[in-house]
């Protein structure tokens, strides 16, 4: 599924290839993938800005905006041209009045587009984006603050850091050196800074390499991510630790499969 750096990959190539075209018109092939559709209120307005929340795309039209969640497989594609025959799991097409089209693929139909006039009923309950400038390390430890959540479940949940999912929680918390068992409010000051500062060098490495490709994800282009070479415990059980050579062991903790070293991360006895 598309965590933070992959949905970031797809907003700078939106950026790149929709910002301030013209929408002529868009048509769900699927009618679930699109939330409130409303074909006459789309037509006609243009793409002003594209921001990213989390694993949230944010399309700012001149009056409305449309909200993109890629979740599992969903996929946009942009094309110059007029397109005779989409692809197969192509769930809506936009038409753009130049021509260009940009289509939303999503094989598993998890994925959805929101049209609303207000994004905050959608994102409401979803927490300070984990690149956002404003989050700072005092932020961070704010929005522990009071938390009775162990610390895997806690930054996957989304309502307070949003951004990250499996992949980049097992890394940073490997790189910081904490068991995924371990409490929020059991991690000291030094703990809590080095995983404030691995959450965001894991982060910004992976949207530098485009994201991570396990199996389905694919950027506007067609590209898979770069990142996954990268990966430190993830999807390596089996594998010597980078640090210390003992076996990486995965184990399924905050209903995911969790991957860590039980020399690097040790369990904190309570
Ligand atoms: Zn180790």
């Amino acid at each position: 599924m598309p965590e933070l750096p992959e949905v970031e990959t797809v907003a700078q190539e939106l950026r790149d290839n929709v910002l301030g075209r013209r929408i002529k018109s868009v048509t769900a092939i699927w009618n679930r993938s699109f939330d409130n559709q409303c074909e006459t209120a789309l037509a006609g307005q243009s793409i002003e800005r594209i921001d990213r929340k989390g694993k949230y795309l944010i399309l700012n039209l001149e009056r409305t905006f449309l909200i993109i969640h890629l979740r599992m497989t969903g996929q946009l594609l942009f094309y110059p041209g007029k397109v005779d025959a989409a692809e197969d799991h192509v769930r809506i097409i936009m038409q753009f009045v130049d021509q260009t089209e940009l289509h939303f693929k999503d094989m598993r139909k998890f994925g959805r587009f929101y049209h609303v006039s207000d994004i905050q009923g959608i994102l409401n309950n979803v927490g300070i984006d984990a690149l956002d400038r404003q989050l700072g390390l005092p932020m961070f430890r704010k929005v522990l603050r009071n938390s009775k959540m162990n610390i895997k479940a806690f930054l996957l949940s989304q309502k307070y850091i949003s951004g990250l999912g499996n992949i980049y929680v097992d890394e940073s918390l490997f790189l910081s050196r904490l068991h995924p068992s371990t409490m929020v409010s059991d991690l000291t000051p030094s703990e809590s800074k080095r995983l404030f500062e691995n959450i965001v060098f894991v982060l910004k490495q992976a949207v530098r390499n485009m994201g991570s490709t396990i199996s389905d994800y694919r950027d506007m282009y067609g590209n898979r991510g770069n990142n996954q070479k990268f990966f430190r415990v993830y999807g390596r059980a089996g594998d010597p630790c980078p640090v210390c050579g003992t076996q990486i062991k995965k184990i399924k903790f905050a209903g995911r499969g969790t991957h860590f070293c039980p020399s690097c991360q040790i369990k904190q006895e309570t």
